[in-house]
């Protein structure tokens, strides 16, 4: 079973897909964890050079390429070995990312996400998507006192409100398109809440 969680930026997704992983490993399940790009080290390479604020320069091309290549080194080094094992994998952000901020938030429209993710990963989907939807504002507030935290300039500071409001059509977009596979969970209210309604929508799937 291969599982992605998707959503804006401080949507509260990695800290969901963690909580899930232990809640299955506490009821015996063998979970794989992994994130993009970063999952491998190939793909932890490929971050520093997407994150890093020298390259600001970046061409949205290049850098909707770069996500595909990370994605593609995961898909074989880790995603395929381990459903071909059986085990659960989840994955923090897939091509949806790159659909909602390359193919909506950069404009370079989703045909190209599309034939680049045939190629990348071969026809392999999620099997499940989760996409913790916040409002415009929680996600722009979250992102923002995790930059000042962390004092990294992530290349969001420079991104315009715009951009996100863009990024939010493109998940909306892909819930109405893939209604089966894209499952919005709404992402309010505190931890445990949400984590009640993933783990809820986990054994809805799981009993299908
Ligand atoms: O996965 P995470 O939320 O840590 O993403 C790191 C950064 O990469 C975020 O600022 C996000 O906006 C950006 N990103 C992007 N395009 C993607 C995936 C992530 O611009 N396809
Ligand atoms: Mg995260």
């Amino acid at each position: 079973l291969f599982l992605t969680f998707e959503g804006l930026d401080g949507c509260g997704k990695t800290t969901q897909m963690r909580m899930l992983a232990e809640r299955l490993r506490a009821s015996g399940e063998t979970v794989i964890e992994t994130a993009e790009p970063g999952g491998t080290a190939i793909g932890g390479a490929i971050r520093r050079i997407l994150l890093d604020p020298a390259n600001d320069h970046l061409s949205s091309t290049a850098e909707m390429l770069l996500y595909f290549a990370a994605r593609a080194q995961n898909l074989d080094e880790i995603v395929r070995p381990a459903t071909a094992r059986g085990e659960i994998v989840l994955c923090d952000r897939w091509t949806d990312s790159t659909w909602a901020y390359q193919g909506y938030g950069r404009e370079l429209g989703v045909d190209v996400i599309r034939s680049l993710d045939r190629i990348a990963c071969r026809g392999r989907q999620p099997d499940l998507t989760l996409w913790i939807d916040v409002d415009l504002e929680t996600s722009l507030n979250r992102a923002k006192c995790r930059n000042e935290e962390t004092d990294s300039s992530d290349r969001m500071d420079d991104q315009s409100r715009a951009f996100y409001e863009r990024v939010l059509r493109g998940y909306e977009a892909l819930e109405a398109e893939e209604p089966g596979r894209v499952v919005r969970v709404d992402g309010r209210g505190d931890l445990d809440t949400v984590a009640g309604r993933v783990w809820r929508l986990f054994h809805d799937y799981r009993e299908i």
